[in-house]
């Protein structure tokens, strides 16, 4: 899974990036990197794996990951080729979801760059780039769609209309993804055209530390907020600020800060669950001695696709699958306890898996 930060310059983007992709890292104990200066890949917190590697005397823990790009320069006019321009657009169209970071925090030392502290207007004057990109597109699309549609290409047809739908969309300043397109408009235009605005979107509320954990007293948050449920998208409140000192800590040190913070989970987990279940992502767990792992998979996959996940072979040499439920593994003390107690289930090839089972793929590979 791929993330996207977005935001207007100075309203604490790198500030979030930077904490997430270094606290990440040392939290999982895992070899995590920056492959570019903006991109990090970040381990999935899942308390689970620790006590699933107890139980199987797993040597490595492997968490699942998430990959962060901070998308700097998007500024007002990008889809004109202001600032980063059009090398901001074209990383923005490998992500799967946007988190659109807005500034909810009043410093007078932090230059605000249109001025004063308006989150509504700030998060519009992205979204208006994205619209605006999208638009561009959808112009060009036209044309060659239009000429080929007229040379009797019945797929270009289906886009074509697909494609009228968008621009009167987008040019009531609606998002792709608010669209409503026929399935087949949408399957075609989706296989060949990435539209920035038709990705899922988390706006990201950077707050000060005494608005955590929901800014409830915070009316800059309440304004965002209702503008994001306006369009059907959620919120999280962060403190770049606070996730920056977070990534400086241990675990333990960190327990005891968001406890002196009264807050029960960092930003960087809370975003990570919004995430989830926004792309409607869940976690299967393996273990073994020598490693216990999880991975991600959407929910409803079939037990055979969600071996591919691991091998590609494995979903054409799929058997069975057997399955058990975290919890009950854990009380049962082993695999083998598991199944003795009747917890172990054998899953053909329609089982669809669940968040959290441990799973045994058995194939002829
Ligand atoms: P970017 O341009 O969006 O990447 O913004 P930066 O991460 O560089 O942050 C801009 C400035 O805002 C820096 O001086 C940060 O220290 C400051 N900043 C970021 N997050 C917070 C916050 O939560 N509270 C306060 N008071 N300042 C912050």
């Amino acid at each position: 899974m791929k993330i996207g930060i977005v935001g207007l310059p100075n309203v604490g983007k790198s500030t979030l990036f930077n904490a997430l992709t270094k606290g990440g890292a040392e939290a999982a104990n895992y070899p995590f990197c920056t492959i570019e200066p903006n991109v990090g890949i970040v381990a999935v917190p899942d308390d689970r794996l620790g006590a699933l590697a107890d139980i199987s005397g797993s040597k490595k823990i492997i968490p699942t990951t998430i990959e962060f790009v901070d998308i700097a320069g998007l500024v007002a006019g990008a889809s004109r080729g202001e600032g980063l321009g059009n090398l901001f657009l074209s990383h923005i169209r490998s992500v799967d979801a946007i988190a659109h970071v807005v500034r909810c925090f009043a410093d007078d030392n932090i230059t605000h760059v249109h001025g004063g502290l308006d989150p509504v207007s700030d998060a519009r004057t992205i979204n208006l780039e994205l619209i605006l990109a999208d638009l561009e597109l959808v112009e060009k699309k036209l044309e060659t769609e239009g000429r080929k549609a007229k040379s009797g290409d019945k797929q270009a047809k289906v886009r074509l209309s697909g494609l009228q739908k968008l621009q009167q969309s987008l040019e009531q300043e609606q998002p792709a993804r608010h669209c409503k397109l026929t399935p087949e408009e949408k399957t075609l235009l989706r296989r060949d055209c990435q539209f920035l605005t038709d990705k899922k979107v988390i706006y990201v509320a950077n707050v000060d530390e005494a608005d955590l954990p929901d800014g409830d007293d915070n009316s800059y948050v309440s304004s965002l907020r209702s503008y994001a449920l306006s369009q059907g998208d959620q919120l999280v409140c962060v403190s770049a600020r606070v996730e920056a000192e977070l990534a400086e800590l241990d675990e333990d040190e960190s327990a005891i800060f968001l406890q002196e913070l009264g807050i029960e989970q960092s930003g960087f987990k809370r975003l990570i669950n919004a995430a989830y279940s926004l792309l409607d992502l869940i976690s299967f767990l393996t273990t073994g001695k020598i490693e216990t792992r999880a991975w991600t998979i959407r929910r409803g996959t079939l037990a055979p696709q969600a071996a591919a996940v691991i091998h590609t072979d494995f979903e054409k040499h799929f058997i069975r699958a057997e399955v058990v439920p975290f919890d009950d593994l854990i009380s049962a003390g082993s695999w083998n306890g598991a199944r003795q107690q009747g917890k172990l289930r054998t899953e053909g090839k329609n089982y669809v898996l669940g968040d959290g089972e441990v799973t045994h793929f058995l194939t002829s590979a």
